[in-house]
């Protein structure tokens, strides 16, 4: 019997560019045993050649770079020149977990008549749930640390943006990682999610996505204690102080919403200004964002490419229709799921800075002073990321150190790199991601205590 049908769509031009058949329940299960099968000899794997394989993934992910890149782009309708600047990060992050597979273990811990050790032990089957706005990035953070750790792995991509891990996998094996230690699933995440989420040999569940489905994963993982690491949704504030280098300040803050069409967790989508500046900082910021290049994402000069999906433009566009617009900028003609890069001058308590539009729309919210500042900056059940401007360094230290939030650049939009950790405070959930801190994720640590006689 055939399949459900799962059409994926070229979100630039609405074309059909790829029918695959949709994974049930049944694929779900056997993914998850040919992995528990793979578990025995993936984890007795000796570091050393788990490094290897890995480093030479990062390699052919380097040498596919610009295969990857294409499929990212049309996929997700990313402007190329950020997949390629995205495959790059991938590649980046083999390489570090390449590294870091020997580098995570235990101590000997000082005790009466024996020696104790601790050991890092592999989780077992873990699943890893990716969303759709970074399909490749987000899995390679998870496959990264899961893998060195000696976890064999199902992936699910989301449904929207399947191409690029099916591609991956396929470089795993080139890679020479034996078979079943790396299972994509592609299909419904109410099905082949859920029943990762379920399945009582899955240990562990790697989640990105909507904070409303994090919930339920989870409630889901209760019921056989899995670990779970939930990198949720944000509603990050850009603050920019008076003393900031404003020209920097607001040629920046454009890129720190519109980058990925504002489909980012980490998007600084409210902006506050210190009132002293706030007309002088909108006018730079409007002749900043006027220079946003939207349109073909195949073109090497498009910064901004269409949302992902005609369902999702209209979510974006409910939350912009009772708003004050300060902006609004031109998208191309014709086919697309175009969304114009937009500013709206907002309270902290309207809902188009209360929850994540997950599109191009920033939010303006004046603050009078750095108490009034961190107070807005606050209010929100999110704290994934954020960023501060203002060339008084003890005033960054003293806001950074105040902000309920994982995530923080000062004088700059910069979120993730390779080697430093990444994660949520309060409801943009928990766990980290990237660093030597992910690997504490795909671990579990086992006390061992052999007594030696004697005193
Ligand atoms: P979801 O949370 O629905 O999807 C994320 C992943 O979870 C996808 O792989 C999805 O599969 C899967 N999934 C869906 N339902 C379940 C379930 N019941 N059990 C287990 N896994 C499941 O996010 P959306 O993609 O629908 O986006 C909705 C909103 O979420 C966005 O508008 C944005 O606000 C936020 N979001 C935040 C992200 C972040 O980076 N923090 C990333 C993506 C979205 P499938 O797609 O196949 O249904």
């Amino acid at each position: 019997m055939r399949q459900m049908a799962l059409i994926v769509t070229n979100p630039a031009t609405e074309e059909t560019i790829a029918e695959l058949d949709a994974a049930g329940v049944e694929e779900t299960d056997a993914a998850v045993a040919r992995a528990k099968q793979a578990f025995k000899e993936w984890r007795a794997v000796a570091p050393t050649d788990r490094a290897r394989l890995l480093r030479r993934l990062a390699t052919l992910v380097e040498e596919h770079a610009e295969e990857l890149a294409r499929i990212e782009s049309q996929n997700v309708g990313k402007p190329i020149a950020g997949a390629r600047a995205e495959v790059g990060m991938v590649a980046q992050v083999f390489h570090f977990y390449a590294g870091a597979v020997d580098k995570h273990y235990g101590q000997t811990i000082p005790v009466a008549a024996g020696v104790d050790m601790t050991f890092r032990e592999p989780l077992g089957v873990v699943g890893l749930i990716v969303p759709w706005n970074f399909p490749l990035n987000i899995s390679s953070w998870k496959l990264g640390p899961a893998l060195a750790c000696g976890n064999t792995v199902v992936l699910k991509p989301a449904e929207l943006t399947p191409l690029s891990a099916l591609r991956l996998a396929e470089l795993i094996l080139e890679a020479g990682i034996p078979e079943g230690v790396v299972n994509v699933v592609v299909g419904p995440g109410r099905v082949v999610g859920q029943r990762l989420v379920e399945h009582p040999d899955v240990a562990k569940i790697g989640f990105t996505g909507s904070t409303e489905v994090g919930r339920g994963v989870m409630q889901g993982a209760a019921e056989t204690i899995k670990r779970v690491t939930l990198e949720l949704g944000g509603k990050s504030a850009n603050v920019i102080f008076a003393d900031a280098d404003l020209e920097r300040a607001a040629a920046a803050a454009p890129y720190a919403v519109f980058d990925n069409a504002g489909q980012d967790c980490c998007a600084r989508s409210r902006i506050l200004v210190q009132k002293s500046v706030y007309d002088r900082f909108l006018d730079l910021l409007i002749e900043a964002t006027r220079m946003v290049k939207v349109g073909d994402p195949k073109d090497e000069t498009t910064e901004m490419g269409p949302l992902i999906s005609a369902e999702h433009r209209e979510k974006v566009a409910s939350y912009v229709a009772d708003t004050v617009s300060a902006f609004k900028g031109d998208t191309p003609e014709g086919a697309g799921f175009w969304y114009p890069c937009t500013l709206v001058e907002a309270s902290n308590e309207d809902r188009v800075a209360r929850e994540e539009v997950f599109g191009p729309v920033a939010a303006l919210i004046p603050f009078a002073d750095e108490e009034e500042a961190v107070t807005i900056a606050n209010d929100t059940p999110y704290g994934l990321s954020g960023s501060i401007w203002t060339e008084n360094g003890a005033r960054a230290l003293r806001v950074a150190r105040a902000l309920e939030s994982g995530v923080l650049s000062i004088n700059s939009n910069s979120s993730v790199r390779p080697s430093t950790p990444f994660g949520g405070f309060k409801q943009s959930g928990f766990g980290r991601e990237l660093g030597m801190h992910a690997l504490d994720g795909y671990s579990e640590i086992k006390n061992v205590y052999l007594a030696t006689g004697g005193g």
